[in-house]
């Protein structure tokens, strides 16, 4: 029994069938959200059986789109690592780092991408082509390469080191681009798609959401029911926010909550903040950030294809956005290290700078159980050891 229904556009709510070839909605270019008939699915599955045995993404099928091969390389199983040195200088009450780092080409990203390229497959398609400032790339290549389909990957020049050799390892056609993400997203437009070639970016491709969904229930598994009262995620493009708000509220609607939803909170560089900006001025949009400066570059994202669901998921669970400065990206990347065990990459250490300051204005209480995403691996960012 599947109870995967098909997508709705996140804005103008058209429905678009399970099968579509379609990425974004038809109408209005917005994101596809993925739908369940929860309804049933809570009465043939209980809570125990959904978190039942088995390993990576894929044992939470019930709760993700259908696709006749599941791709995997093995991503998901992440560790959940309590931290309480780091809890009691951050002023928090019990502390969780989910450590993504593990994942197959050291990301989060993988989850996502182990779904899109599932679709892919399913759609029949030739290639996937993304824009990408690493992660998602380096996903892309690899999931690419293990379903035997092609990747093009466009990598703005200000990418790090390593990245775009990484991509060609596996495979991948790789274009360097002058400048920013919005650049690489220019040309790859400019370069358009050939029959059987399909764009994965950020929101134009549904699969990608509900992967990362899977972050979210690892963690309620875990902590058995104990939902955090916090999660703070670098924020981007807001795949991720997106994923942990959608999560929460289909387990919410199944009754497979013992209490509220967690507060998610949204990190910034001060850099490159359009959602901190957005979600301070009360605005239901973001505007696109002039000139992103950041060291963090998973999170030197402009703006956002899905920022009305960015910024209904931090309202609606009473989080927030935080921004904060590099220095301070920095200082928790080795507190994180030092505390915990962990030298995460900029943006994770970004959660950590973020619950600082938000335990510091009084947002987060001394009790609050708190968890923070150590969203990838820190080995492709080697300046920060040049500290
Ligand atoms: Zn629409």
């Amino acid at each position: 029994m599947r109870y995967f229904e098909g997508y709705r556009c996140g804005n103008c709510e058209r429905d678009v069938p399970a099968g579509s070839a379609a990425g974004e909605c038809p109408s209005c270019s917005g994101p596809l959200l993925a739908r369940y008939d929860l309804g049933i699915l809570k009465r043939n599955v209980t809570r125990e059986e959904f978190y039942g045995p088995g390993r990576g993404i894929w044992r939470f099928r019930d709760l993700l789109p259908v696709y006749s091969r599941e791709i995997s390389l093995g991503e998901g199983n992440t560790p959940l690592i309590e931290a309480p040195a780091l809890a009691s200088t951050a002023g928090c009450g019990r502390l969780y780092i989910k450590n993504e780092a593990l994942n197959p080409t050291g990301s989060f990203k993988a989850r996502g991408m182990a779904a899109a390229v599932s679709r892919l497959v399913d759609l029949g398609a030739r290639a996937g082509v993304i824009p990408s400032a690493g992660n998602a790339g380096l996903a892309l290549a690899a999931y690419g390469a293990a379903a035997g389909l092609a990747a093009r990957i466009y990598i703005p020049s200000v990418t790090p080191e390593g990245v775009e050799e990484e991509c060609a390892a596996y495979g991948a056609d790789v274009r360097t681009i002058e400048g920013i993400l919005p650049d690489a997203a220019r040309a790859m437009a400019d370069d358009g798609f050939e029959e059987g070639e399909f764009a994965i970016s950020t929101f134009r491709e549904p699969g990608r959401v509900e992967g990362k969904k899977t972050m979210a229930f690892e963690i309620e598994d875990e902590l058995d029911g104990r939902t955090p009262r916090w999660i703070i995620f670098p924020t981007g493009g807001g795949t991720g926010v997106v994923a942990f708000w959608k999560a929460y509220l289909e387990l919410e609607e199944l009754g497979w909550l013992a209490g509220e939803k967690p507060r998610i909170v949204a990190v910034q560089s001060e850099g490159c903040a359009p959602v901190v900006k957005a979600f301070e001025s009360g605005a239901e949009t973001m505007t696109t950030w002039p000139v992103p400066v950041t060291i963090a570059s998973g999170i030197r994202v402009p703006g956002s294809r899905a920022d009305r669901q960015v910024l209904r998921a931090l309202r609606e669970t009473g989080g927030t956005a935080v921004s904060v400065t590099d220095e301070a990206i920095l200082d928790a990347a080795y507190g994180m290290a030092r505390g915990a065990g962990i030298f995460p990459s900029p943006e994770g250490a970004a959660t950590l700078a973020g619950l600082i300051k938000l335990t510091a204005a009084g947002t987060i209480g001394p009790e609050d159980p708190v968890v923070i995403v150590n969203t990838a691996d820190w080995t492709r960012y080697r300046f920060m050891l040049e500290r």
